[in-house]
């Protein structure tokens, strides 16, 4: 049995409509489709690569977000270099086992070809492309990729456009080498394909937009090159196709500045800790602080000022023991399965625009970055942000939609599982059986509700999270104001 995992960057499931997907909508048909998928938080793209290599979340990984701090020093997840710098400072770039270190330790292959950003692309087949393995990272083969096949097979292609925006070369390139490879080579055992697209367009555009529309149906046909393929080689090889996505976009509706605020409350806001600094802070949708020393009367103020602003939604800190968080009034790391050691001392995710204007858009969020308004954006808890694609076809799987839980973690140990290779102490997720043809009509287990809130004197927030089968998953976040906070209406619950 062979795999073949194709990941559509932030594409959001409900996005997939006849006329602008219809690969991708005949390929939901006749395979499973996981109705009830989630991303692991943060959810942005170089954790959730993490996630899906490793079968684990950020708290075991430990690629805590896109851009984080670690050793006094900003490290930007985009750059391989710079993880790999922090790998020889820590003891390794992530601390969880990848699915590309397995199959090179069991002389499997591994094709990973990416669009992505670097460092995301190095994060999703790690273990492979430093092994040799064939590895395609499509802006630059000759630098990232040592195998001697991916190199003859990217030196017959034309330079790509620097930063293409939207990336429809791009993409195209990632499915002219995969199939190019697999005209001359034998399938791999595993193939992971991803394509930097819908997400960049997202970010342009919005989900709606036409332009957005327009680049996914592009997507749609780079995939049915896939499915043609697929179609003439599925049984011989016994391929089963995967089609996925890292995390899904809520829209943007308001921006921020975090660092501004804590500014003019009186606080030292810097690059690093030194000289005085009270805090780093590093922003996005999720945002992530480091403070002085750690200092907990420190950490409480910053806190309390913080969770004043409407703009706040729910906050995690250091997980003590008793699973009790060390900030008063957020909730412990572990709860979003976030605690580890380069974890922020403090976490909090911006809140949803509904909270203090009830008539915009339920999707739309508050947002610390570069981005402008109506654009999409991920990063945080929303379930616009944390629904994620999968749809499974092949002869191991069934057919229909599935009702159970899954999350992203759980794409390794399945296909570790169908690849008949060991499943790492590391791994979080778990074998999706339900999606097996062998297991159809076995009964579910039950879906507990395992949700988690917080209080404070101007809201509650409630972070919704499933258990089933003793794994966690994270559905979304609800906000109930005590209080106006004059900008609008908050007394009334807002649910998603
Ligand atoms: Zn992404």
């Amino acid at each position: 049995m062979k795999f073949v995992v194709v990941v559509f960057d932030g594409l959001r499931p409900d996005q997939l409509a006849e006329k602008v997907t219809p690969n991708l909508c005949a390929f939901a048909k006749l395979g499973l489709v996981l109705g009830d998928h989630t991303a692991s938080f943060p959810s942005e793209t170089r954790v959730s690569s993490a996630a899906l290599a490793t079968g684990s979340h950020a708290g075991r990984h430990g690629i805590v977000a896109n851009k984080f701090f670690a050793n006094g020093a900003a490290i930007d997840g985009a750059s391989l270099p710079a993880l790999l710098s922090l790998g020889s400072r820590q003891g390794g770039v992530m601390t969880s086992v990848a699915i590309g270190e397995v199959l090179a330790k069991h002389g499997k292959t591994m094709l990973a070809i990416g669009s992505q950003s670097q460092g995301s692309w190095g994060l999703s087949n790690w273990g492979n492309w430093q092994t040799g393995g064939p590895a395609y990272w499509v802006h630059d083969a000759q630098r990232f990729g040592s195998n001697p096949i991916i190199r003859g097979i990217a030196s017959r292609f034309p330079e790509l456009p620097t930063a293409e925006q939207p990336a429809l070369q791009t993409i195209k390139r990632v499915v002219d080498g995969f199939l190019s490879y697999v005209t001359s080579e034998v399938v791999p055992e595993l193939t992971l394909l991803w394509l930097s697209e819908p997400d960049i367009s997202y970010h342009m555009f919005g989900l709606v937009h036409p332009s957005a529309r327009h680049v996914l149906s592009k997507v749609d046909q780079e995939f049915g090159r896939i499915l043609d393929w697929w179609e003439g080689t599925r049984r011989s090889d016994r391929v089963q196709l995967i089609a996925a996505s890292d995390h899904g976009h809520a829209i943007i509706g308001k921006n921020v500045c975090v660092a501004d605020y804590l500014g003019k409350a009186g606080f030292k806001v810097a690059d690093t800790l030194e000289a005085g600094a009270d805090v780093v802070v590093k922003p996005q949708r999720a945002v992530n602080l480091w403070v002085r020393d750690q200092d907990l009367g420190l950490l409480g103020e910053i806190h309390d000022c913080l969770s004043a602003a409407p703009w706040y939604g729910v906050g995690f800190s250091r997980t003590m023991a008793g699973e009790i968080p060390r900030i008063v009034g957020t909730l412990p790391h572990s709860a979003v399965m976030f605690e580890h050691a380069r974890s922020p001392d403090l976490s909090f995710v911006l809140g949803d625009c509904a909270a203090t204007d009830p008539d915009c858009n339920p999707e739309a969020v508050f947002y610390d970055g570069s981005y402008p308004l109506g654009v999409g954006m991920h990063g945080g808890l929303t379930s616009y942000e944390l629904s994620a694609l999968g749809i499974f076809a092949g002869d191991w799987f069934r057919q229909g939609t599935l009702t159970t839980p899954t999350g992203i973690v759980d794409l390794a140990p399945t296909i570790l599982t169908g690849l008949g290779l060991p499943i790492p102490v590391t791994v979080q997720g778990r074998l999706i059986e339900e999606a097996l043809l062998s297991c159809e009509g076995m009964p579910s287990d039950h879906v507990e509700d395992v949700s988690v809130s917080v209080s404070n004197s101007v809201r509650s927030a409630k972070v919704r999270r499933d258990s089933y089968g003793g794994h966690l998953y994270l559905k979304g976040t609800d906000y109930q104001w005590f209080r106006s906070l004059g900008n609008g209406d908050q007394s009334t619950v807002h649910t998603r």
